[in-house]
C-alpha cells in the first residue's frame, strides 16, 4: 500500500527500528544485519581482534554481555583462529529470594551453550575469601558498596583470563557507558584515567570493547529480537551514582547538539591518539634512567651533575 512506511534496507517489510540518528528505520531481519556489520566494523576499526586471539567474553547475563557473545559466537564461527571462552563473576549479593546472580547465570550458560563456547563461574568467595554481602555487612571499607565491587570485578576478571590463559578479554560496554565514562572524566579533569581507558595497566590482560559504538537501546533490541532471555532484576547494593546523572545529562544534550555520544567518543580517540604519541616521544636518560627529551642522551639534571665533577677535578 502506498505511503506504508518500508524497511531502509530491503524495502519490502514494515520497520521494526527507527535509527534516530540517522532516521533510517529497519525491519526486524535487517535491523540484526545492520546491528552485526556495525560490531564487525567497530572490531576492524580499533584492530580488537588478531588471528590466534583467546578471547575471554565477560559474560554477566545482561542484555550488553549476552549480546556480545552472540554476536561474538558468530564472528567466530566465519573467523578462524579465535578461540572464545566465557565467564560469569558472582559477587555474592544475597538476596531475600537467593543469590542476585543465580537467574543471569542460567541466560549466561544458554547462550554460551548455543555457540558451544566454554563456560565457567568465578566468584568473591572462591577469589577474595568473601561474598560482597559480607564486606559489605562487616563495613571493612570506606565507600560504596559499587566501589569496592568494581575493584573487585576487574581484579576476578583479571585473575580468571590469566588462569584461562585469554590473550584478551572482551567485556559488553555500549555507546553510552562509554560516552558517560568519558564526560566523567573530563568534568573530574581526570587525565589519567581518559588515557588508561583504552590502554590498561600492562600487569593487566588488554581489553577490547566489540560494542562500544552500538546505544544501549540498540543492544536491548537486538537481544530482544534474537529472543534472548537476560538479567532485569536490580542488585539491591545500587543507588543513584554520578554515572545516572552523567546519563540525563547526555540524553538532554543530544536533543539539541545531534550526535554528541559519537562526537565525544572520536574526541576521546583523538586525545588518547596525540597523549600516545607525545608518550611515545619520551626519552629514557643513559644515566639516571628518568625521562628526557628525545634528541638527549643523558638528561638535563646528569648535564649538570657530570659538568660540576668535571669543575670538580679541574680545580
Ligand atoms: Fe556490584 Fe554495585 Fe553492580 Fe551491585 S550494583 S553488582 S554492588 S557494582
Amino acid at each position: 500500500m502506498s505511503g506504508t512506511p518500508l524497511c531502509c534496507s530491503c524495502m519490502s517489510k514494515a520497520p521494526v527500528y527507527l535509527d534516530t540518528s540517522s532516521k533510517l528505520s529497519y525491519c526486524d531481519k535487517c535491523f540484526l544485519e545492520h546491528v552485526y556489520k556495525k560490531t564487525v566494523k567497530t572490531i576492524k576499526h580499533y584492530q580488537m581482534l588478531q588471528p590466534n586471539d583467546k578471547i575471554m567474553l565477560a559474560l554477566s547475563g545482561g542484555k550488553d554481555s549476552i549480546t556480545l557473545t552472540d554476536i561474538m559466537g558468530r564472528i567466530s564461527k566465519r573467523m578462524n583462529g579465535i578461540q572464545l571462552f566465557a565467564v560469569t563473576i558472582d559477587e555474592g549479593v544475597e538476596t531475600e529470594k537467593g543469590s542476585y546472580r543465580t537467574e543471569a547465570i542460567s541466560f549466561a550458560r544458554s547462550v554460551a551453550e548455543k555457540y558451544s563456547i566454554p563456560y565457567k563461574v568465578y566468584s568473591y568467595k572462591q577469589l577474595f575469601g568473601e561474598n560482597l554481602s559480607r564486606y559489605v555487612d562487616a563495613k571493612a571499607y570506606s565507600g560504596s558498596a559499587c566501589s569496592v565491587c568494581g575493584v573487585f570485578r576487574r581484579r576476578a576478571l583479571n585473575l580468571a583470563a590469566k588462569e584461562l590463559g585469554a590473550t584478551k578479554i572482551a567485556t559488553g560496554h555500549n555507546k553510552d557507558d562509554e560516552a558517560q565514562t568519558f564526560l566523567m572524566n573530563v568534568l573530574r579533569g581526570d587525565l589519567e584515567r581518559i588515557i588508561r581507558s583504552n590502554n590498561e595497566n600492562p600487569e593487566f590482560i588488554p581489553r577490547i570493547k566489540p560494542l562500544k559504538r552500538l546505544f544501549e537501546r540498540e543492544i536491548a533490541m537486538y537481544a530482544y529480537l534474537r529472543g534472548y532471555n537476560f538479567q532485569t532484576n536490580e542488585c539491591p547494593f545500587s543507588q543513584e551514582t554520578v554515572r545516572d546523572k552523567m546519563r540525563v545529562l547526555l540524553e538532554q544534550s543530544n536533543t539539541f547538539i545531534s550526535g554528541v555520544y559519537d562526537a565525544l567518543l572520536n574526541l576521546q580517540d583523538e586525545l588518547i591518539q596525540q597523549l600516545n604519541k607525545d608518550r611515545s616521544t619520551i626519552n629514557h636518560c643513559r644515566s639516571c634512567g628518568g625521562p628526557t627529551s628525545p634528541k638527549r642522551e643523558i638528561c638535563k639534571a646528569c648535564e649538570y651533575k657530570q659538568a660540576l665533577e668535571v669543575l670538580g677535578t679541574l680545580n
